[in-house]
């Protein structure tokens, strides 16, 4: 075991690497370290999988199909490795892992400060201080949601909510609701909304368009057999816009299907552009939608070339159905630039423009001019201090619960390459004959 944790008297417990935040990235990262025995100890202010519990909305699934949250030493044993877990599902999920591993955890402890202090860090926390030589930064990517600042227009009139808020279709008033955003949560909530009979209309702004199966087989179990998932982050051309790419266009449903533009237009959600402005209580779009649309299908159509050759080149074309290709988005001829908020029958608008991480509690010197950790693969930009869970920290399956055992294991290796750097720099200094 490397080091140990103590408490001397009232003054801070050590350890000798804390874990901030106890969902699957953290509790991976846990496993690493325990592998190589380096103690450990997991702060976490709610309980684990927290933000499962307590951000999601209720019908949310996940996206990943049940085999491919493979978490180190524990994955799937069920009977529907192609089903998508529901939230109550995902959350028993993480905390068997939690189990499982008998992870080292201290949950209702809420990091408040982290501070360098000599040649490691000290921890402040709601329930006492802590020191340490090592830090891991798991508190997710997606704390806070990302509401754009033309929010502060919307007439008072019109409620506003984000997807932290969003439970289901009857906390909302009657009334057209507005979705800002078709990634991931947007085309959801759009989709739910509108089924309950409230007509929504949706910005779409950037977006990834995916089917959800193709040749009879799931997209994700295309990206992860032809290796796409696995692309290093220095492979890439440009890993700044690989990391701000948004989420795909994916849902988890029994049904297995497909909710992207053309399916939400099918069941009658309209579609308008990027929100751009509001003014005088209207609602301004950007006239880039087709452009945005035939983009989308563009990058979907090369995806799909090179799963197509990955699936020639590795003697799968026998096995599953032809290469097809799907209808382009259809986008009607001159979609409306403007909306009049009041009077335009809309209650509701829902922001499902992104998350962001919350670093306030953070003293650090390591953010950049946008708020973000200055990293390279998670190795930060101060002495013993790691990162866990962002998109594409170190892959791009990375922010994925399926990517945290690859990124762990390398961290790990990182942080013990750098204890056993820093005791051996200390080494000569302690061992040194006492001057005549
Ligand atoms: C809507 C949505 C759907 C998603 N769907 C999928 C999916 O289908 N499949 C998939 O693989 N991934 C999915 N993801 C991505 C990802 O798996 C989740 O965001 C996941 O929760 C991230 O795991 P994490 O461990 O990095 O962070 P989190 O699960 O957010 O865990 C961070 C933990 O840190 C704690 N914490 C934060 N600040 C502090 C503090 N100051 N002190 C102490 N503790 C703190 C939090 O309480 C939390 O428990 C989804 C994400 C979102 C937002």
């Amino acid at each position: 075991m490397i080091g140990r944790i103590t408490s001397r008297g009232a003054g801070p417990r050590r350890t000798t690497t804390l874990v901030i935040g106890a969902g699957h990235a953290g509790l991976a990262m846990s496993w690493s370290l325990a592998r190589r025995s380096i103690d450990h100890v997991i702060l976490e202010r709610g309980e684990v999988a927290n933000s499962w519990k307590t951000e999601r909305w209720d019908s949310l699934r996940l996206l990943t199909p049940n085999w491919q949250s493979r978490l180190p030493g524990y994955g799937y044993q069920g009977t529907e490795p192609d089903g998508f877990r529901t939230m109550p599902e995902t959350i028993e999920f993480i905390e068997r892992y939690a189990d499982v591993i008998a992870a080292p955890l201290r949950t209702h402890t809420k990091v408040t400060s982290v501070r360098r202090s000599g040649d490691g860090y000290e921890i402040v926390t709601d329930q006492g201080d802590w020191r340490s030589d090592t830090v891991v930064l798991a508190t997710g990517a997606c704390n806070i949601p990302q509401v754009p600042p033309l929010a502060e227009a919307v007439p008072s009139t019109i409620a506003t909510l984000t997807p932290m808020q969003y439970r289901n279709p009857s906390q909302l008033a009657d009334g057209g609701v507005l979705v800002v955003g078709a990634s991931a949560t947007g085309i959801q909530i759009a989709d739910e909304v509108h089924r309950s009979g409230r007509p929504v209309t949706l910005a779409v702004g950037e977006h990834v368009r995916l089917p959800r199966v193709y040749r009879g087989k799931d997209i994700q179990w295309w990206m992860d057999r032809a290796g796409v998932l696995d692309e290093r982050y220095d492979e890439i051309d440009d890993i700044v816009r690989a990391r701000n790419v948004p989420s795909l266009q994916l849902a988890g449903s029994p049904e297995r299907r497909t909710i992207d533009l053309n399916a939400l237009t099918a069941v009658g959600v309209k579609l308008v552009g990027r929100l751009a402005g509001i003014s005088d209580g209207k609602g301004q779009f950007s006239g880039s939608l087709r452009n945005q649309c035939a983009l989308a299908d563009l990058k979907m159509n090369r995806l799909l070339d090179t799963i197509d050759e990955w699936a020639s080149a590795n003697g799968f074309d026998s096995k599953v159905g032809a290469p097809h290709r799907f209808a382009p988005t259809e986008v009607e001829a001159s979609p409306p630039l403007g909306i009049d908020l009041k009077r335009g029958g809309i209650t509701t608008i829902i922001w499902a423009t992104g998350f962001r991480p919350d670093y306030s509690w953070l003293d650090v010197p390591v953010l950049d001019r946008k708020g973000r950790v200055r990293h390279d693969g998670g190795v930060v930009d101060a002495p013993g201090m790691y990162l866990m869970g962002m998109p594409f920290l170190r892959r791009r399956k990375s922010s994925l619960i399926d990517g945290a055992g690859d990124d762990a294991r390398e961290l790990t290796a990182h942080l013990a390459s750098y204890l056993g750097d820093r005791s051996a720099a200390s080494r000569p200094a302690r061992e040194a004959p006492a001057r005549a």
